[in-house]
């Protein structure tokens, strides 16, 4: 799936990178995996057409763009994601707040 021109895999990716797994209105971010440098609308979609051995980004990283936003196309570095996680800063799009219970899934800790 082509969004924005960026390539997204997922299962049942929608114009925006919702997923068969998150698929309410907010649900408009895909994140490139460490691992496979690219795009994917959530870690369950990585499970089941990744390399089947996530990598979170590491902490040294973290100014890299990792983070689409499937309304606009803008990317986000992982350090602008995790400040503002809520509305893309680019196009005001609001994102899925609850995302950010599991951005250990994607992302290293802080420390
Ligand atoms: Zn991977
Ligand atoms: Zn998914
Ligand atoms: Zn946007």
């Amino acid at each position: 799936m082509n969004i924005h021109g960026q390539e997204v895999i997922g299962v049942q990716v929608d114009s925006e990178t919702r997923c068969l797994h998150y698929h309410s209105e907010i649900d408009r971010i895909a994140i490139k995996f460490h691992c496979c440098d690219t795009y994917f609308p959530c870690y369950e979609c990585h499970d089941e057409l990744g390399c089947g051995k996530a990598e979170v980004w590491p902490h040294s990283r973290f100014a890299e763009k990792a983070v689409l936003c499937g309304a606009c196309g803008h990317e986000l570095s992982v350090s602008d994601y995790l400040a503002c996680a809520s509305a893309c800063p680019s196009c005001s799009a609001p994102f899925n707040p609850g995302c950010s219970l599991h951005a250990d899934r994607y992302f290293g800790t802080m420390t």
